[in-house]
């Protein structure tokens, strides 16, 4: 068997960690593809200048100019692609800027576009600060309660979600949400970040786009920002084109290395987040101040069965409610009490995060009507009993300041 055989029996880990490896020139060559930096192109001569820009004119994925970006590139974009079962992968400097520009791609002044309210939060400023001038509308709907066909208009040309959500972790029923969307010939994008696409595959259930904050999972270092945009066609991957050369995207050599190495090891990496956060999920629905533990692998999270029909696994992200009573201080005064959780947004790192949800992102949910504060912790590679003994100190702190509150 070839090293890059890609047909549909291989398995997925086997085919994530082959796409894009390095051909042996010479009878060898190195595991890894080499970082190659470069701000241009050097042709042979003007002929193969043309004809290289010719065949790209024609579609071909082949770079005529740095922006392009070379091999590094193209072995992470081959992998991702492999690890979606997608048509094409585009990097982007950010997981925002990837929105950006499927948002972008795909909307015309006029149009009007569906978004589950649960949806990363920035993806509204997007909307106030760029779409609205150039007159592009976009709704924001209860995936889980409207009905979405009541909802598509005739200018309607996207559906834009997030499963499961951010924040609250909302588990979607694609496979229905896209079902109607195909019935009105209107595409589907998601934004596959929270299972890094180890544990989730969109476009096998229908979306037609899948985007990742790659600065997450897949780099699994916190050491680099990056987006992926990945097509399931090749109309989209022209339409999505378009735009990304309008852009003017690109990102360095070095930080497409670096993305790459990271999603070699996803798998494992995910396994081991899902098994240490499925652990502190556990133990925080015991604790008495806790009201609510969103987490959806746990039985007792209303999307438990949607996760268990759509997805393999769990990532580490864990958010929980305090009990009724609780102020935004207290909250604020836990997360500060915590010693192994650095306080800080982002996640997907190798280490655990901690942070006070803001209360008007919560609020943005129609899936979770409660005002307690919420905490969203990151679970990373730590010893879990560490960060369960670091948890349990936090609550006894703000548990005697709120008793001598109380006082
Ligand atoms: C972090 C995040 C993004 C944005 O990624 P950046 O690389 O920080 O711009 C997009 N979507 C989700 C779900 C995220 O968590």
């Amino acid at each position: 068997m070839s090293p890059h055989d890609s047909s549909a029996r291989t398995g997925r880990a086997t085919r994530l960690l082959h796409a894009g490896a390095p051909a042996l020139r010479g009878g060898s060559g190195p595991v890894n593809v080499p970082v190659v930096r470069t701000s241009t192109v050097r042709f042979e001569n003007s002929a193969a200048y043309a004809e290289h820009h010719h065949r790209r004119s024609a579609g071909e994925r082949l770079a005529t100019y740095g922006r392009h970006g070379l091999d590094t590139h193209r072995a992470l974009e081959d992998a991702v692609t492999a690890l979606e079962g997608g048509h094409r992968a585009f990097l982007t400097p950010s997981g925002l800027s990837a929105i950006t520009l499927v948002l972008v791609a795909l909307l015309s002044p006029g149009d009007h576009a569906l978004v589950a309210d649960s949806v990363y939060s920035p993806v509204r400023r997007v909307d106030d600060t760029l779409l609205q001038r150039l007159g592009i509308t976009l709704e924001y709907f209860s995936p889980s309660q409207d009905d979405l066909a009541a909802k598509i208009r005739p200018n309607t040309r996207l559906i834009y979600l997030e499963s499961p959500s951010s924040l609250l972790y909302e588990v979607l029923d694609l496979p229905a949400l896209s079902a109607i969307a195909r019935a009105h010939g209107i595409p589907v994008a998601t934004d596959n970040t929270w299972s890094g696409g180890w544990f989730y595959q969109p476009l096998a259930l229908g979306a037609n786009i899948s985007i990742h904050a790659a600065t997450k999972y897949i780099s699994g270092h916190s050491d680099v920002m990056q987006g992926i945009v990945v097509t399931d066609s090749a109309a989209l991957s022209a339409k999505i084109a378009l735009a990304y050369e309008a852009l003017g995207l690109t990102v360095g050599a070095d930080d497409a290395y670096l993305a790459l190495r990271g999603v070699r090891t996803l798998p494992v990496r995910l396994a081991q987040h899902q098994r240490h956060a499925t652990q502190v999920a556990q133990w925080l629905l015991a604790q008495p101040q806790v009201s609510r533990v969103f987490y959806p692998a746990l039985p007792s999270d209303p999307g438990h069965a949607l996760w268990q029909r759509d997805f393999s696994g769990a990532s580490g992200l864990v958010s929980f409610a305090f009990e009724d009573g609780v102020d935004a201080r207290i909250a604020e005064a836990f997360v500060d009490a915590l010693t192994f959780f650095g306080i800080g947004a982002s996640w997907g790192g190798y280490e655990s995060l901690a942070l006070v949800a803001a209360p008007e992102r919560v609020r943005e949910h129609s899936f979770w009507s409660g005002t307690q504060p919420v905490v969203r912790l990151h679970i990373g590679l730590e010893d879990p009993q560490d960060l369960i003994a670091d948890l349990q100190q936090a609550f006894a702190r703000v548990g005697q300041q709120q008793e001598l509150a109380e006082a």
